[in-house]
């Protein structure tokens, strides 16, 4: 059985040209990047190219750039040093935000006593930015951040960015932005939007998994989070992760630059997969921002419950296509996730979340409506 892979905000399949850069970096480069000697002074060199890379795409400087081992790594590091160390008291979030950041925030209220402020969000997941406003104008005193992500894993609602980095700048406000999912797919210049911290993760964007990078702001320099050697200019010890790091830096410039080609393909698949689900299902939903401003590559598709329905994933998996449920599932009990919690899906209703990729093609999305079609409702 051919299997279709329709999973891609999870993780992508590596690019080819990124792991044959990748395999030549562990053959011929395997100094360590802190020895002086020549081996050592190549393999800092190759470290070097990655960085500048990755700043030139995101009009940053060369020193804001962090190489880590995720991106979940770069969100810990930014939020919980910023408590730590710039004297954070009260972070403003959104209930739609990824786990990392969730999960650190109950970690930092429940440790730290700091004060975290969740934004209301609309049933498409857009966080309310004049109820933020308010908040950010409130006790100015106080030493606040903000931390929204800009691309919505589950839904793929997009955050005007530009406007909340505004909005912090005026108030003197430290601003995370969990870019993982947005980045690669759109220009994201950090020379014209505001923001104290931004976060990566290679594996996103057809790159290795295991390494990512934090970029932090120069105003915003926290101490390190990782102790031992000077690696990162003392900010993250222990030896680099080089073939990870050169594979991230080519998987990002080889996304950024062909990414209208990549848009066009992917927006095409995506287009026909909602116009034949309309069309050919039953009472079909979609989740999130479909309209302006949202990830083109995420499609979350909200199917009527009927009992072949409530074991869709399932089903599509035996059948040959991995994509993803909106559900968490824990102790064998499958519920809503967070997110489609907080944007008040109908808990009766079953979402699958399809997303794609450069690689996948018309013939792979008409071979899933097939599949759907003896599993759920047709028209
Ligand atoms: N933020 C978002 C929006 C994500 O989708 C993910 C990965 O699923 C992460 C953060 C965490 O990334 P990593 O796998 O590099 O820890």
């Amino acid at each position: 059985m051919t299997r279709i892979y329709l999973d891609n905000a999870s993780t992508t399949p590596i690019d080819h040209k990124v792991l044959d850069r990748m395999i030549a970096v562990m053959k011929d480069s395997f100094g360590n990047p802190s020895s002086i000697h020549h081996h050592g002074r190549v393999s800092k060199s190759i470290i070097e190219d990655a960085r500048k890379k990755i700043a030139y795409i995101l009009k940053a400087s060369i020193g804001e750039i962090f190489f880590t081992s995720s991106a979940t790594e770069s969100i810990n590091t930014a939020l919980k040093n910023s408590v730590h160390y710039l004297g954070v008291k009260h972070i403003i979030s959104s209930p739609t935000e990824h786990h990392c950041v969730f999960h650190t925030l109950d970690h930092l209220a429940d440790q730290y006593g700091v004060t975290v402020t969740y934004l209301d969000v609309d049933d498409k997941g857009n966080p309310d930015l004049t109820q933020l406003e308010t908040l950010l104008h409130t006790n100015p005193e106080e030493k606040k951040m903000v931390t929204l992500m800009h691309a919505n894993n589950e839904i793929g609602t997009m955050l005007d960015m530009k406007k909340v980095g505004e909005l912090c700048q005026a108030t003197d406000t430290l601003f995370q932005c969990d870019t993982v999912q947005s980045l690669g797919k759109f220009d994201i210049n950090l020379s014209e939007t505001y923001t104290s911290f931004i976060s990566g993760s290679a594996h996103k964007f057809h790159g290795p998994k295991g390494v990512g990078f934090l970029y932090m702001n120069m105003d915003n320099i926290i101490p390190p989070y990782l102790h031992g050697g000077a690696q990162e200019r003392n900010m993250r010890a222990g030896t680099e992760n080089i073939y990870g790091i050169v594979g991230q830096a080519l998987a990002l410039e080889i996304a950024h630059t062909e990414r209208e080609d990549h848009k066009a393909h992917i927006l095409g698949l995506r287009d026909h997969f909602k116009q034949r689900l309309t069309s050919e299902f039953v009472d079909i939903r979609f989740n999130g921002n479909q309209e302006d401003h949202f990830l083109y590559h995420v499609l979350s598709v909200s199917f009527l419950s009927t009992p072949k329905a409530d074991m869709l994933m399932f089903n599509l998996d035996i059948s040959g296509i991995s994509a993803s449920s909106g559900s968490a599932c824990s102790s064998g009990i499958a519920s809503d996730s967070h997110v489609l919690t907080a944007i008040g899906h109908p808990s009766d209703r079953k979402t699958i979340r399809f997303s794609f990729s450069k690689y996948n093609t018309l013939e792979e999305i008409d071979t899933v409506v097939e599949k759907l079609k003896s599993l759920t409702p047709t028209s």
